[in-house]
């Protein structure tokens, strides 16, 4: 607080404007205010100025926006202003300067907060409606365009799954920065969620700016990233784009039409930039009515289960079944799980579609041994979403109780991934289904990352060999090796080991040299209804038995 009199000659100044000021009442009093304000503020005409106003009109007036204030100890302030007259007959003023720094830090801080991302400090969705909205009209004002460029991390949900969020975290704003050093300046990069990133392109005369930086994002997001602990991760990604006014002037529907293509990029096969096309339009009804015909499929019993035989190398007997599903969808004949699980688990019908298959297939041995059929283990596969909960467990529960079935005629194939991405919950999940006496298999053996000290702490009772590495063993040096690791890892466990997809007789070949306790693929069978395993289980068909007797005798 600072007062003076008519002439504005300062005649005291509190302790606090001391410190602002790095004077005392004794240096300062007599001074003009405005050379003593020169000296710490920039703004000293406005400040004066509604000094000298609040003299003449004798009422109290405040500076509307703060005055940058340079204090003596070399720190910048935010101060408000404001000049209150004295006496009636206009004596002098009160200046008080109100130390605001603080607050507007704050408001500031807040500001940035609402409109940005907290993990990687870009722009959010809000900020980024705003400017798109913003370069919407100014395109169709100046006869340019925008494009929306929708990046998406492929597979990033394996990262989080196997490796925990904090290095999803990390891999996140390496591509923040990745992606922000990509762009012009006057373009936006904002994260639109998750792994989801939106580029804003404004001011474009043509599409062959945008195709140059699509490439670009897709080559410097291939580049590997160093995440802690020294695992170097392979990264990719794809990118949809919409171009507006031509796509469309509208913002919503230019994001929905980026997304769209996004999609199509990946389901074929990611790690490319593909452009909005009308016909996405219709495609994604395609998957509306994908998730009608499920439901409906459900209800009408339009799925059934076929059986895939499992052979034991050794002794060429059949040692188990794998349970796989199949849909009898009205025109389309018989459709593989390939097709439908992936949306079955996005619509959450994957739950209900689960618990059937688990009932069905212990009925199902349940029928056979009461038709007096000598039966082996069953396996049923569960997806990560049957996992997110407990409830598989008393689907399984309940489906043993209700067969009258041994639990040691039951196996859950869970696949690698499913296993390890809350490994908390992985471990009470598997001690539970272990409980009840069910084994554990794990599916797709190789594809994911797994780790070894869960790997032995898990009850798992199997490991099952991917059959894109059983595919190529005679060939490929690199398949070759990681069968054999596997094989010596799940020995080393006390697991016994399963190979999908043996198609050639080499193959088995090789697994039986190696160890390999088991063999499933279509050298011995394809998946058959119920009716056909009926054979298979009174007797080994002789062209099986035929394929493991021939058999090369161990080196
Ligand atoms: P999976 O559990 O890894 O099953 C093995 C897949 O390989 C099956 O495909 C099987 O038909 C196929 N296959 C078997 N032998 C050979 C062979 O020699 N060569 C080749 N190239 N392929 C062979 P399918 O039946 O289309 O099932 C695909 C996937 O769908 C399964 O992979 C499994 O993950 C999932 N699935 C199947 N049934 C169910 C189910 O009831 N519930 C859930 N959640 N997922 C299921
Ligand atoms: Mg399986
Ligand atoms: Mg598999």
């Amino acid at each position: 607080m600072i007062t003076i009199d008519e002439d504005t000659r300062v005649t005291m100044i509190n302790p606090v404007a001391e410190r602002f000021t790095g004077l005392s009442h004794a240096e300062t009093r007599g001074r003009l205010i405005g050379d003593l304000l020169r000296d710490f503020t920039d703004l000293t005409a406005d400040a004066l100025g509604t000094v000298l106003a609040s003299l003449k009109h004798r009422q109290p007036i405040r500076l509307p926006d703060p005055i940058p204030w340079c204090g003596p100890d070399g720190r910048n302030y935010a101060l408000r202003l404001t000049a209150t007259p004295v006496g009636k007959a206009g004596e002098g003023a009160v200046v008080v300067l109100n130390d605001v720094t603080e607050t507007l830090a704050i408001t500031a801080r807040l500001q940035h907060e609402a409109t940005h991302d907290l993990l990687t400090g870009l722009p959010n969705r809000a900020l980024l409606l705003d400017r798109l909205h913003q370069a919407l009209a100014n395109a169709q004002r100046r006869g340019t365009l925008v494009a929306l460029l929708f990046v998406d991390l492929d597979r990033f949900k394996r990262i989080n799954d196997s490796l925990g969020h904090y290095v999803g975290d990390q891999v996140l704003q390496v591509v923040a920065e990745r992606l922000q050093a990509s762009v012009r300046a006057g373009d936006t990069v904002a994260r639109w969620g998750g792994d989801e990133f939106i580029v804003l392109m404004d001011n474009l005369n043509d599409r062959s700016a945008v195709i140059s930086v699509a490439r670009k994002l897709l080559e410097v997001l291939e580049r590997e990233v160093e995440a802690e602990g020294g695992t170097d991760l392979v990264l990719s990604c794809s990118v949809g784009i919409s171009v507006g006014p031509q796509d469309s002037p509208d913002a919503q529907t230019l994001l929905s039409m980026a997304d769209k293509a996004m999609y199509r990029g990946k389901i074929e096969g990611g790690a490319s930039y593909t452009f909005f096309a009308p016909d996405m339009n219709t495609w994604s009804r395609d998957r509306l009515s994908m998730e009608g015909a499920l439901r409906h499929g459900l209800i009408n019993r339009e799925f059934e289960l076929y059986y895939q035989p499992q052979v034991d190398i050794d002794s060429g007997r059949l040692s188990g079944l794998e349970a796989l599903i199949r849909w009898h969808r009205p025109g389309s004949g018989v459709v593989r799980p390939d097709v439908f699980i992936a949306a079955a688990e996005e619509t959450g019908l994957i739950r209900s579609m689960g618990e059937w298959a688990i009932r069905e297939a212990t009925a199902q041995v349940a029928r056979w041994r009461a038709e007096g059929l000598e039966t082996v283990p069953l396996a049923v596969n569960v997806s990560a979403r049957q996992c997110s909960d407990m409830g598989i467990v008393d689907a399984i529960r309940e489906a043993l109780a209700d067969s009258g079935l041994d639990p040691r005629m039951l196996k859950v194939e869970l696949t690698e991934s499913t296993a390890m991405r809350d490994p908390e919950r992985a471990a009470e999940l598997l001690g539970r289904i272990d409980a009840l006496g069910v084994g554990i298999a794990v599916d797709d053996f190789g594809t994911g990352y797994s780790s070894l000290s869960l790997l032995k702490r898990f009850p798992i009772s199997e490991l099952k060999i991917d059959k894109s590495f059983v595919g190529d063993i005679a060939a490929n040096n690199d398949d070759a090796a990681i069968v054999r690791g596997t094989i010596a890892l799940a020995h080393g466990l006390g697991m016994k080991v399963v190979a999908e997809g043996v198609e050639t007789e080499p193959q088995l070949d090789f697994l039986a040299r190696h160890g390999c306790n088991v063999a499933q693929g279509y050298l011995f069978a394809q998946p058959l209804p119920a009716s056909e395993i009926r054979g298979w289980l009174a007797l080994l068909p002789p062209h099986a038995l035929r394929a493991v007797r021939n058999l090369r005798p161990l080196e």
